[in-house]
């Protein structure tokens, strides 16, 4: 986070796909350095059962103290299990080894494309009514004329749909849970000639990861949870392309941007 320059006292939720020490050792780390931060601001941590139980053990056994409150939620069902003005959280049960969920980013329609020429054009002064009209509210110039948001503005634009499975074999509710996704991250942990072993581990191939990609309908695929036995992702890719062309392989500090659409 220091290196991506993410602040410390930043809004954050944090999604636990499943309690594997390798995704989730290093959660209180770092609630450990945002309280060092004199962090204030809550966390909320979400998770499969156990999570409340490794939180407060690790607090317990380690003796932290933290400056801000930590609010853990335990999943128990699918479904949505966040919903703010701006998105819905969804979680749908993953296939691992243990109880897992994968998750969805659903972001709400977002407001159209603000036009300043107009805006200009139709006298409205530069500052306060110009935020009422991008906040969807029409508003009443000071010679009586009332303007509305669709005079500046353009049509409302679809929100964006990101999908984190977390360690998965292929699951029966992810082309629900991905349909039409923006971006899909998908783990892929062994090369096609493994299948059986990650059956058995309760892990991913890159045809597998590409297949589900493909059959949600999803515009992106990025590959992750890459088998430490692999020193280059070259086949990985490969494989996976061959089904689902726009596929990436995860780097730290990668950055995809989504923009939105235009109607
Ligand atoms: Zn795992
Ligand atoms: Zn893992």
């Amino acid at each position: 986070m220091m290196q991506a320059k993410v602040s410390f006292h930043k809004r954050l939720k944090v999604f636990l796909t499943h309690l594997h020490g390798d995704h989730v050792l290093g959660l209180p780390g770092v609630l450990q350095t945002m309280a060092l931060m004199d962090r204030k601001e809550p966390v909320q941590v979400y998770g499969p059962p156990g999570t409340k139980e490794f939180l407060i053990c690790t607090k317990e056994t380690l003796n932290f103290g933290l400056t801000f409150p930590v609010e853990i939620y335990e999943i128990i069902d699918e479904g949505t299990i966040v919903d703010t003005e701006e998105y819905n959280l969804i979680a749908a049960k993953s296939n691992h080894a243990i109880e897992g969920y994968a998750y969805a980013f659903v972001e709400k329609p977002r407001p159209g494309r603000f036009f300043p020429k107009k805006a200009r054009e139709l006298g409205v002064p530069v500052g306060e009514l110009w935020s009422k009209l991008q906040y969807g509210q029409e508003i009443t110039l000071p010679h009586g004329k009332t303007v509305k948001p669709s005079d500046v503005m353009g049509p409302r634009r679809a929100g964006r749909k990101i999908v984190y499975t977390g360690d998965t074999r292929p699951f029966d509710g992810f082309v629900k849970l991905a349909a039409e996704a923006d971006l899909v991250i998908h783990e892929c942990t062994f090369y096609d000639s493994l299948a059986e072993k990650a059956e058995l581990d309760g892990h991913s191939t890159p045809a597998q990861a590409a297949g589900e990609a493909k059959a949600a309908g999803a515009k992106q695929l990025v590959l992750t949870h890459i088998s430490a036995r692999y020193h280059d992702s070259a086949l990985l890719l490969e494989q996976a392309k061959k089904i689902f062309a726009n596929t990436l392989v995860a780097e730290d500090f990668m950055e995809i941007e989504l923009p939105l659409k235009e109607n």
